[in-house]
C-alpha cells in the first residue's frame, strides 16, 4: 500500500458573524488561506434559533472567485443583478461563478426551524477572474449519490468519486482546479478510501459524529473540526460510531491571493479597481 496522506493540522472552526448578523462557524478563511489554495473560505451555518439566521445576507458584491452553497436543511432564496432567482432547499447546491462581478442577496425563506448548510469559496485562475459571471442551482435529485461496498453513502457534488470499486462523476466539473466535493456519510463501523490525484490539496470537515484517521498520526476527529492533509498519498476514513463529513480537494493555483472582503484578486491594484468599480456601479 502507498503511504497515507499525513495530517498537517486539526483545527476547530471559529465562531463568526457575517451578512446582516448571521451566526456561523468559519472553518477556512482569513490569515493563512494560501494553505488551502484553491479554496478561500468554508463557512458552516446551522441553528434552530431564527435569531441566528433570519437577518440573512442582503445585497452584496463578489468578484474573482466562485461560491458553492450546500444546504443540508432549510430554505434560502437567492436573487442577483442578472435576474436569477433561486430557492435552495434541503440537499440542493448553488454554484455561483462571480468572476468579474455579481451582486446578490441570500435570504432565509423560513421564519422558524432548522437552517443548516455550508458555503465554500473556490478561487478562479487569474485569467478567469474578469470573465463572465454564471449561476446554477442544482436540485438534490440531480446530484449523484452512491453507496460504497462498505455502506458509506456519498453525495458526489463535484469532481469524480473513485474508491477503486465504484466511480461516479459529480454534478459539477470545473477546469483548472478540478474541485472535488463529496459529502460522506459513514455508518457506525464503516470505512471508505476515496482516491485523490497526487498534488491535490485536501481537507476534511467533520460535521457530525467522530471520524477516525489511521496510520502514524492516528486520531479521532470530532464534529466541528477541519483536518488539513498533505498533498499526496492515500486516504482511509473510518468511524466506530458514525460520522458525516465533507471531503474537499482540488489542484492548487499557486497564484498570489489578495483578498478584501468579498473581492479576491491577485494584486492590490486589482482590489482597488474592484472597489472603484463597485462604487461607480460598474462592478457587475
Ligand atoms: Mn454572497
Amino acid at each position: 500500500m502507498n503511504p497515507l496522506r499525513s495530517v498537517l493540522a486539526i483545527q476547530p472552526g471559529q465562531p463568526a458573524s457575517d451578512g446582516a448578523g448571521v451566526r456561523l462557524n468559519r472553518v477556512i478563511g482569513g490569515a493563512g488561506i494560501e494553505r488551502f489554495d484553491p479554496f478561500l473560505m468554508l463557512d458552516e451555518f446551522g441553528s434552530d434559533n431564527p435569531d441566528d439566521y433570519i437577518a440573512g445576507f442582503p445585497p452584496h458584491p463578489h468578484r474573482g472567485f466562485e461560491t458553492i452553497t450546500y444546504m443540508l436543511e432549510g430554505r434560502m432564496r437567492h436573487e442577483d443583478h442578472l435576474g436569477n432567482v433561486g430557492l435552495l432547499q434541503s440537499g440542493d447546491v448553488q454554484w455561483m461563478t462571480a468572476a468579474r462581478g455579481i451582486i446578490h442577496s441570500e435570504m432565509p425563506e423560513q421564519q422558524q426551524g432548522v437552517m443548516r448548510g455550508f458555503q465554500l469559496w473556490l478561487n478562479l485562475p487569474a485569467k478567469d477572474k474578469l470573465g463572465d459571471p454564471a449561476y446554477q442551482d442544482i436540485a438534490a435529485s440531480k446530484i449523484p449519490r452512491l453507496s460504497t461496498s462498505g455502506g458509506v453513502e456519498v453525495v458526489v457534488i463535484a469532481g469524480q468519486f473513485d474508491d477503486g470499486k465504484v466511480q461516479q462523476s459529480g454534478a459539477v466539473q470545473r477546469p483548472h482546479t478540478d474541485p472535488q466535493l463529496f459529502d460522506l456519510r459513514l455508518p457506525a463501523g464503516s470505512l471508505v478510501a476515496p482516491r485523490l490525484p497526487d498534488g491535490y490539496r485536501a481537507v476534511l470537515y467533520v460535521y457530525e459524529g467522530v471520524l477516525e484517521l489511521p496510520g502514524a498520526s492516528a486520531q479521532d476527529v470530532p464534529a466541528g473540526h477541519l483536518v488539513r492533509l498533505s498533498d499526496s498519498g492515500e486516504l482511509q476514513l473510518s468511524s466506530r460510531n458514525g460520522a458525516k463529513l465533507l471531503l474537499i480537494a482540488g489542484k492548487p493555483l499557486g497564484e498570489p491571493i489578495v483578498q478584501y472582503g468579498p473581492f479576491v484578486m491577485n494584486t492590490r491594484e486589482e482590489i482597488e479597481q474592484a472597489l472603484r468599480d463597485f462604487h461607480d456601479g460598474v462592478l457587475a
